[in-house]
């Protein structure tokens, strides 16, 4: 079953006269359930891309279809209902999360915009997705800037999950983290996949990171996909 679609996409910004065409004609797709690497060197479009898939760029023309439903011209308040459905992953979670919240409130608060009215429930679901990404107890009622950087990944993590997504785009989740933590952010990524079914589109610059645990890997160049690879091909090519 196909999750994603997207078809035709162009994703432009303007910088002084200029017009840059970051996203410049993507298709792609990513099925329920599969893990898609979207590769390139920096520069390439691949944070724009991540973007204007999850609504937080517009595209300038294209489709993005998720789970049947076309969401490329939803405005802000349509998106709302559809933005639970998929959820990112930044590179620095300081982007995405506030620093005057505490780790409780900041996933308490999704689930609250999203209807979940009843507290006991809400709090059930906060520390069973605290424990599911490896946070101790008590760092719930602590603050992200009194976390190391690997601890607040997981905390951007579990931001990400907290209203069970079947798509979540990771944008270098791992890239501005030590490399003994990075294997470890790497498997719990994968390891969440698994438990919670989810699909990823995994960005990264670094086909190393990606290759060992992708289905397959798309290649972006100048804004357009450029290549394609299966995770057999992967494996053969040294
Ligand atoms: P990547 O994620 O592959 O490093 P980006 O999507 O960040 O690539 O950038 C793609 C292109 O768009 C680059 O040329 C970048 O300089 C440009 N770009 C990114 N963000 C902006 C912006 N806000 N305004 C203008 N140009 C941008
Ligand atoms: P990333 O690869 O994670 O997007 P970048 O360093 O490319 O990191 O971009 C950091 C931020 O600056 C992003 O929000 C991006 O949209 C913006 N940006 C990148 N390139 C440009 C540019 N040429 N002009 C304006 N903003 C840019």
């Amino acid at each position: 079953m196909t999750l994603l679609a997207i078809e035709g996409l162009h994703t432009t910004y303007r910088s002084g006269t200029r017009l840059v065409h970051a996203v410049d004609g993507v298709s792609l797709e990513v099925g329920e359930r599969e893990t898609v690497g979207l590769v390139g060197e920096s520069g390439c479009g691949k944070s724009t891309l991540g973007k204007t898939i999850m609504r937080l760029l517009d595209p300038s023309r294209g489709s993005i279809r998720l789970d049947g439903t076309e969401i490329a011209d939803l405005d802000d308040r349509s998106m709302r209902s559809h933005r639970r459905k998929m959820q990112m992953v930044f590179q620095d979670p300081f982007a995405s999360l506030n620093p005057r919240q505490t780790v409780f409130r900041l996933l308490d608060t999704p689930l609250k915009v999203h209807g979940v009215t009843d507290a006991q429930e809400r709090r059930r679901r906060v520390v069973d997705m605290a424990g599911r990404v490896g946070l101790a107890p008590d760092a719930l009622e602590r603050y992200p800037h009194e976390f190391s950087g690997g601890q607040r990944q997981r905390i951007g993590i579990a931001r990400a999950l907290i209203l069970s997504p079947r798509l979540v785009v990771c944008d270098e989740p791992v890239s501005a983290l030590d490399l003994s933590i990075q294997a470890q952010i790497l498997n719990l990524l994968v390891d969440l996949k698994r438990d919670l079914g989810l699909a990823y589109l995994f960005i990264s610059h670094d086909l190393s990171v990606v290759r060992y645990f992708v289905d397959r890997v798309l290649v972006m160049y100048l804004g357009k996909i450029v290549e394609s690879a299966d995770h057999v091909s992967l494996w053969r090519d040294p």
